[in-house]
C-alpha cells in the first residue's frame, strides 16, 4: 500500500489522478491518509525544508509492513550538497526505505486550462513514481522517457510522461513480490 500524506490541502482531482497513476506503475493500492503539518524542525533559514529532516520529523501515519508513505508539499526542499554541489531538489526518498517527500515548487505553473492542469498532474505523478521507485531500490535511469531519469536532467522532456521503462518496471515488480512473501 502507498499512503499519500498531504502537508497542506491538495485538490481532490490531483490526488485521484496521482493514486490511479501510482497504481498503474506499481500495481499497489494507494490511499490518501490525510493532512499533516509541515514539521517546523525541518525549516531551513532560506525558506526551504531539509528533505531528510522533513521525513524524519513529520507526524507519523499508521503503516503496516512494506507500506510506503509519500508526503506532498509545495514548499521547496533542500538536500545536503554532494561532491558536485547541491542538485536542484524535486523530491527526497529514503532509499529502500519507507518515506519520501515530493515538492511541487519546481513544477511549471498549474494554470487553469485543462491542458495545463493535465501537464501539472502528470508531473506530480512522474515525480511521485520517481520517489516511490527509490523506496523500492530503483536507481536513476539513462532512459529520458523513464520516470527514474533524474528530474533535473536537461534531457528530460518539458512535459514528461509518468511511466517506468520496462527494466525498472520489472525490477520494482520483483522487489514488491519479494516483499510480499
Ligand atoms: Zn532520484
Ligand atoms: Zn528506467
Amino acid at each position: 500500500m502507498i499512503r499519500i500524506v498531504t502537508l497542506e490541502p491538495f485538490d481532490a482531482g490531483d490526488i485521484a489522478f496521482l493514486s490511479r497513476t501510482l497504481f498503474q506503475a506499481f500495481g499497489l493500492g494507494t490511499e490518501h491518509a490525510g493532512d499533516r503539518p509541515l514539521p517546523a524542525e525541518a525549516a531551513g533559514d532560506d525558506d526551504r525544508y531539509d528533505g531528510p529532516k522533513l521525513v524524519a520529523e513529520v507526524q507519523p501515519v499508521k503503516t503496516f509492513a512494506d507500506d510506503k508513505v509519500l508526503y506532498l508539499t509545495s514548499a521547496p526542499l533542500s538536500i545536503a550538497a554532494g561532491p558536485l554541489g547541491e542538485p536542484p531538489c524535486w523530491s527526497y526518498a529514503q532509499y529502500g526505505g519507507e518515506k519520501a517527500v515530493v515538492s511541487t515548487s519546481r513544477f511549471p505553473a498549474r494554470g487553469v486550462s485543462e491542458a495545463s492542469i493535465e501537464t501539472w498532474r502528470k508531473r506530480l505523478a512522474r515525480e511521485s513514481i520517481h520517489a516511490v521507485g527509490h523506496m523500492w531500490d530503483l536507481h536513476h535511469c539513462y532512459d529520458a522517457r523513464c520516470a527514474m531519469h533524474p528530474s533535473w536532467s536537461p534531457a528530460l522532456a518539458q512535459a514528461p510522461e509518468a511511466e517506468l521503462c520496462n527494466f525498472d518496471r520489472e525490477k520494482s515488480e520483483r522487489k514488491i513480490r519479494l516483499a510480499k512473501t
